[in-house]
């Protein structure tokens, strides 16, 4: 029996001319032509003055936050139900994450519940965009406003989204995207943040750099920083991936719209949205949400004996042993979120699948589940 894995990536451009190209000149580390014809290109596509590449999309987030001196005694508004990264970014900067609950349709941060946990110590709202639908973010960018806070977007599963007919990525006053490789378009690993302010892209290339000063004596350093850097080899992958985007965020629809259509029958089952007011999902991953943790489990089990690949969603930030052990979230309760945790998963939706996958994820739904 074939297994139908959650992701396959999709390599059927330039990738192997480009990247034989690194081989062949020797430029394989992170000196050489490919990152900043990527980070030029990426950051305009996006619509950014500045893009600063780097090894992987989580470390885009710790160069975010400590680009921004954000530490400790300051807070930071963020989501409940996200991947782990944005969080660990704050709290290694020694600052405090503060939770929002989730929209129970888009599955993204509840902007009506952000004013409430801004105090004097706020210093950020950090949104992160999930599955495929953006935070809805005029209200945010007011609020930023309003409390003179920064604004970090996590658009690392939006590559191409936009909201209300803006690109996601151009909205923070740090943006960050991940180039995983069940992501829009991958370089294996990698990361880019996105900027305007010169002077603070200046700032996020030292700390990607160890921190290394650009003036004065080498190897003498007034602050600590990172080896975040992305290889020529990664930005080789990365060019490549972005002359086919367009094309990649189509075939990511048209997986959404096929499960949509095929699954619709099904009972027991929330669905993504396929649209909101501001933004048509562009499905990073396709999620359904069950009706009770077992049915998700159940499921999980039956589609992964009929061959088909399936992954759990986030943990809620509130619920992780590691930051309850630092003496974080202590007592709260984030009910949408942990509703969402656990009982979502996500079934394969990468731009790898072939055609004949999708009826057959949709047909093992129909042998197995007795809900259709
Ligand atoms: C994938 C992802 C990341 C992490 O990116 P890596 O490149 O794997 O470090 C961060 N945030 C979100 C929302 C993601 O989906």
């Amino acid at each position: 029996m074939n297994f139908i894995p959650v992701n396959t990536p999709l390599l059927d451009g330039n990738e192997e001319k480009y990247l034989l190209e690194c081989i062949r000149t020797g430029w394989i580390s992170s000196e050489g032509p490919f990152i900043k014809q990527f980070e030029e290109k990426f950051a305009a596509y996006i619509g950014r003055k500045e893009g600063i590449a780097v090894a992987n999309g989580s470390g885009a987030l710790d160069i975010a936050v400590q680009a921004l001196k954000i530490g400790p005694g300051d807070e930071v508004i963020m989501p409940a139900f996200t991947i782990i990264s944005p969080a660990q970014s704050v709290v290694r900067a020694g600052a405090k994450p503060v939770l929002v609950d989730s929209d129970p349709e888009s599955w993204n941060m509840d902007v009506t519940q952000i004013e409430s946990r801004i105090t004097p110590k706020s210093k950020a709202i950090l949104v992160v965009h999930i599955y495929g639908l953006p935070v809805d973010m005029d209200p945010v960018l007011e609020l930023c406003k309003k409390y003179g806070l920064y604004l970090i977007e996590d658009a690392a599963e939006m590559h191409g989204q936009t909201y209300n007919g803006k690109k996601c990525g151009s909205f923070g006053d740090i943006s960050t995207f991940s180039f995983y490789p069940n992501k829009h378009i991958t370089t294996g690993e990698g990361g880019m943040l996105m900027v305007d302010d010169h002077e603070l892209a200046e700032r996020c290339r030292k700390l990607r750099n160890l921190a290394f000063e650009s003036g004065g004596r080498r190897f003498i350093h007034h602050e600590l920083g990172w080896n975040y850097r992305m290889t020529n080899m990664q930005a080789a992958l990365g060019l490549a991936q972005l002359e086919k985007i367009d094309k990649h965020i189509i075939k990511k629809r048209e997986i959404g719209n096929a499960y949509q259509k095929g699954l619709k029958d099904l009972i027991g089952f929330q669905f993504p949205l396929g649209k909101t007011e501001y933004a048509e999902n562009i499905y990073w991953v396709f999620g359904l949400v069950a009706d009770s943790a077992e049915l998700c489990e159940s499921t999980i089990g039956k589609l992964n004996a009929a061959g088909v690949g399936t992954r759990p969603f986030f943990w809620c930030m509130h619920e992780q042993p590691v930051f309850k052990n630092m003496g974080f979230f202590i007592n709260e309760k984030y009910p949408e979120s942990e509703k969402i945790a656990r009982n979502g998963f996500y079934l394969p939706s990468g731009l790898g699948l072939l055609d004949g996958d999708i009826s057959v994820v949709i047909d093992a739904f129909k042998d197995s589940t007795g809900y259709l």
